[in-house]
């Protein structure tokens, strides 16, 4: 079948056609983590030359406002000053020393101040390791093996939790991946998002270690928790003898200082920080109670490690980004949040489509209501997202390229901006919905 790439402002080969092409030559499908790839919106992705406030720039000169913010982590935009001059300074001073350093300390006491669920804290350096080894923090300090985690959700790409996740794996259509022991998936029990009875079933077992979470799913879009569910998951947690382990990777800083936790009033075990902690840079953290907390290598016998664990540079970046999210700012995020769906909302639902939106979270939905838990979202025309998807990068907003994601406002944009960017939406989603029986703009 013959192929027409769609590009973004004229149809001669771009800069960026031609690093794809060298790409896919040395890295499998031509990127570093798979839904770059544009695949789930049957497009080619645009390479990025530079970030800059809340706009990028790819290899051909073309401007977007940046709606991913690298999946979450770039609350402040991309380069702010502050965390750049950090950056420079901390990497003046020497990349890595694998010794411990007083920034992380005041990180770490930083991080335990400014979340609900933390007394202690280690670093890591993705969000994939944050959940692997608080995982394993829980199997070793309960005694037990298995764990539960809800469809849809994602934790990272190892073994226990690459069971009916979300984001990559839903992106690819794929139920797990081959390469993972079937001993290891047996050990790892699914329930529906928002469905207290499917986890109470699982926990009456008496055998689960875990229940992890996205208190706030933004792994297949942005659903929020139905009122009492996460209430509901503590009251049985606890009752089981389980730990309830929350994955702020992504919300961590980004509903409120305090994460999701703050934001619902929840007390989890054990929590997952990643994206917005490292300031853009490789950088992670998981943390809880004491008691769970010093079970871990060296103070207890739970192994865990890292090489760049704590790593100065992104420590720097880390603490220059959370010194800037102040009260002000979740205001500020709401506000814009509200603005977004004040504009576009409206539009969407009278084009027979949903939204949802929490803070600065947000997506589109193609499907009538909003759904509230993965299989719903399944159900959305995705070949209509993809066109939607197309026609809102032409208009200059960069949306994650796929409909298991959620899109993130920065801090940083402008009333104006914000206005611009719904329009430019509600003209892509007319586009997206138009009848598809003949070859579109020919
Ligand atoms: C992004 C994400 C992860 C994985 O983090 P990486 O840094 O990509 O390994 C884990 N959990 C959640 C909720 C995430 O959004």
């Amino acid at each position: 079948m013959w192929h027409r790439r769609v590009t973004r402002r004229d149809m001669k080969t771009t800069r960026s056609d031609e690093l794809l092409t060298s790409a896919r030559a040395v890295i499998p499908g031509g990127v570093n983590s798979p839904v770059r790839a544009f695949a789930a919106v049957e497009g080619d992705p645009p390479f990025i030359a530079m970030g800059e406030g809340v706009h990028l720039e790819d290899a051909d000169g073309n401007r977007y406002v940046d709606l991913v913010g690298s999946w979450g982590p770039l609350i402040l935009g991309h380069a702010h000053p502050e965390v750049h001059a950090a950056v420079v300074e901390a990497a003046s001073k020497g990349a890595s020393f694998g010794a411990p350093t007083e920034g992380e300390v005041r990180f770490a006491e930083e991080l335990c101040a400014a979340h609900p669920c933390l007394e202690q804290v280690r670093l890591c350096s993705s969000g994939t390791e944050a959940t692997m080894h608080a995982l394993r923090l829980a199997r070793g300090a309960t005694g037990r093996d298995v764990i539960v985690k809800l469809d849809g959700c994602y934790h990272g790409a190892h073994d226990s939790v690459l069971v009916a996740a979300g984001s990559g794996v839903a992106t690819f259509a794929r139920p797990g991946s081959p390469g993972i022991p079937a001993a290891v998936s047996a050990l790892t029990r699914t329930a529906p998002f928002n469905d207290l009875a499917a986890v109470a079933a699982h926990l009456s077992r008496g055998d689960v270690a875990a229940v992890i979470l996205e208190p706030v799913a933004g792994n297949m879009g942005c659903i929020p928790p139905e009122p009492g569910y996460l209430e509901g998951l503590r009251t049985l947690t606890r009752e089981a003898g389980t730990l309830l382990v929350v994955d702020e990777v992504m919300t961590g800083f980004r509903l409120a200082r305090g994460g999701a936790c703050e934001r619902f009033d929840i007390d989890a075990d054990l929590v997952t920080l990643g994206k917005i902690v490292g300031g853009g840079f490789p950088l992670a953290a998981f943390g809880g109670r004491r008691e769970v907390m010093s079970q871990l290598s060296p103070a207890g016998p739970v192994y865990q490690a890292g090489t760049l664990s704590g790593n100065p540079v992104a420590v720097a970046a880390g603490r220059a980004t959370l010194g800037l999210l102040d009260d002000a700012l979740y205001a500020r995020l709401e506000d814009l949040g509200a603005r977004l769906e004040a504009r576009l909302r409206p539009e969407v639902e009278k084009r027979g489509q949903s939204m949802s939106r929490l803070g600065s979270m947000f997506t589109v939905f193609f499907r009538p209501e909003r759904p509230t838990h993965f299989d719903q979202v399944k159900e959305c025309d995705l070949a209509a997202f993809g066109r939607f998807h197309r026609e809102a990068l032409i208009r200059g907003v960069y949306l994650p390229p796929s409909q298991f994601e959620a899109a993130f406002l920065p801090a940083l944009l402008c009333d104006d901006q914000v206005d611009a960017a719904a329009d430019a939406l509600v003209e892509a989603l007319d586009i997206a919905l138009r009848p598809v029986d003949g070859p579109r703009g020919a």
